[in-house]
């Protein structure tokens, strides 16, 4: 993976979050401030007519008598965590490049371990793309097990592993998913629903699953590993295949043991960050995200766990 060529200065360092939002009635008027940027508006009615509760920290609408707080029905809400604390796990996901395991939260914002992995997980689900713009020009498409070692089994084994596809487009966005089987109908889906239908080219490995992908105006073209051919001209893998060490430099560094059943949910995070590592406001973003999300239901949370 290429590291920009041009570097940044972020928006946000850890001396300027301290700064700027050590104490919650500064994070609540950062989050009104993203959650309403044309002036608060009543979540139920509408309206702009809105009164201040300031000893509640409430708004109540003067139409339809609503009260509500800039974090009623996003995430923020019903947590008994301090929203320094939330601004301060937020700035550190979006800032670790090979992640934050729940252990690592549960010490650094002194919290219990069980808050941090719910904090995690309610951070990672917000980060999840909605609406991905189809990738276009080159794109390169791999996919990869991940997963732990089964004792006595070989290395080929892969009963207890995830499979996860990803396409990269060249010097652009990425996107991840899991999938159950690297069987040709399930990648021919992921890369149609990926990227545009008039995309220059698709980069692949020899998998036969990928045969067929070519159409009038997408040339498909093959780098083929098992003879040791990783690189013809213009053609190799090897930008998604990077996006994959650094996944699995995570799973190893930071994450320790990931979950199969979570995986979808770390790739969600991993293309956050990877997709957002030129945007030097990619902690404000994330932020808006985050308040305009809808609550993840604790249910559907745990239902995994
Ligand atoms: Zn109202």
């Amino acid at each position: 993976m290429k590291k920009p060529t041009k570097s940044f200065k972020a928006e946000m360092n850890l001396p300027k979050l301290i700064e700027q939002f050590g104490d919650n009635d500064k994070c609540r008027a950062r989050l009104t401030q993203l959650r309403w940027p044309n002036g608060v508006t009543c979540p139920r009615c509408e309206s702009k007519s809105i009164s201040q509760v300031i000893e509640r920290n409430q708004h109540d609408c003067n139409c339809c008598r609503y009260q509500f707080s800039a974090t009623s029905g996003t995430i923020f809400h019903d947590t008994h965590l301090p929203l320094s604390k939330w601004f301060l796990a937020i700035y550190l996901m979006t800032e670790a490049k090979k992640g934050v395991s729940a252990l690592q939260m549960k010490r650094t914002l002194d919290i219990a371990y069980q808050t941090a992995w719910h904090l995690c997980h309610r951070i990672r689900a917000a980060m999840r793309e909605i609406n991905a713009e189809l990738l276009r020009g080159v794109v390169e498409v791999d996919e990869t097990y991940v997963g732990g070692k089964v004792r006595g089994m070989g290395r080929g084994y892969k009963g207890n592993k995830a499979i996860a596809i990803g396409a990269v487009q060249r010097a652009g966005k990425i996107r991840l998913q899991v999938i159950e089987h690297a069987d040709k109908a399930t990648l021919h889906q992921f890369i149609h629903d990926n990227t545009a239908p008039d995309t220059e080219a698709i980069y692949t490995d020899e998998l036969p699953a990928y045969w067929g992908i070519e159409d009038a105006d997408t040339k498909h073209r093959v780098v083929r590993h098992s003879i040791e051919e990783w690189v013809v001209g213009d053609v190799h893998t090897n930008g998604i295949e990077s996006v994959w060490s650094l996944l699995k430099r995570s799973i190893i560094g930071s994450y320790h043991r990931v979950s199969i059943k979570h995986l979808d949910a770390y790739l969600d995070e991993l293309e956050h960050r990877f997709n957002n590592r030129k945007n030097e406001y990619i902690f404000r973003d994330t932020l808006t995200k985050l308040v305009n999300a809808a609550k993840l239901p604790y249910q559907e949370l745990i239902k995994a766990a």
